[in-house]
């Protein structure tokens, strides 16, 4: 992949994968209650971050990932609706650790140091401000899915809220240059 443009272009970027539309609109359609505190993911955005880069060149990431041979994973997230710390409503995913540590050690020299807690595979509902409720934590929820491609995404901040722009897309399970 390349030409994502002007070379040297620094911008807010993470790594991640996005789930399939059918499980999209399964966690689209989780209750979300409208209220003071509570800002929800949406449905657009949802995603499982692999690796945040902060401010770094896509030029260096696309270096460092096309010639990669990406492990295949597959995705299960559940079985309910919990907690990430305090104020992050997550669903719990496992599945892709492997994915996760190729995708770190690859990219450790670029963007923002490598986070040294260890990686915990989830996907964000919502953030909570002040202890906010957000009537859906421990809802069931149980999905799987293979993971098909890995993408690197833009985050622009907008007047209506955060925007995640798929710049270029890395097919795992596949030794780049083959069919
Ligand atoms: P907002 O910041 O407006 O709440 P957001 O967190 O979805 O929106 P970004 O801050 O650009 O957007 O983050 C993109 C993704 O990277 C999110 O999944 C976020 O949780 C994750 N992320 C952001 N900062 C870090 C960080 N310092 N370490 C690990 N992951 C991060
Ligand atoms: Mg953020």
């Amino acid at each position: 992949m390349s030409g994502f443009g002007k070379d040297g272009r620094v911008t807010r970027l993470f790594l991640a994968v996005w789930p399939p539309p059918e499980i999209v609109e399964r966690l689209a359609a989780l209750p979300r209650t409208e209220q003071a505190g509570v800002r929800w993911v949406p449905p657009e955005n949802l995603h499982l971050t692999l690796r945040f880069l902060g401010q770094a060149d896509p030029e260096d990431v696309d270096a460092s990932l096309g010639h990669l041979e990406l492990p295949t994973a597959e995705v299960t997230l559940g079985p309910a609706v919990s907690r990430l710390g305090r104020s992050v409503v997550v669903i719990p995913a496992t599945g892709l650790d492997e994915l996760a540590a190729v995708v770190r050690d690859a990219t450790a020299m670029i963007g923002q140091p490598l986070d040294p807690r260890p990686f915990a595979g989830h996907l964000t509902l919502a953030r909570l401000k002040h202890r906010a409720a957000c009537g859906v934590a421990g809802a069931p929820f149980r999905a799987t899915f293979p993971v098909t491609s890995i993408a690197l995404v833009e985050s622009t901040q907008t007047g209506r809220g955060v925007e995640y722009t798929t710049l270029g897309r890395y097919v795992v399970g596949r030794v780049p240059g083959t069919p």
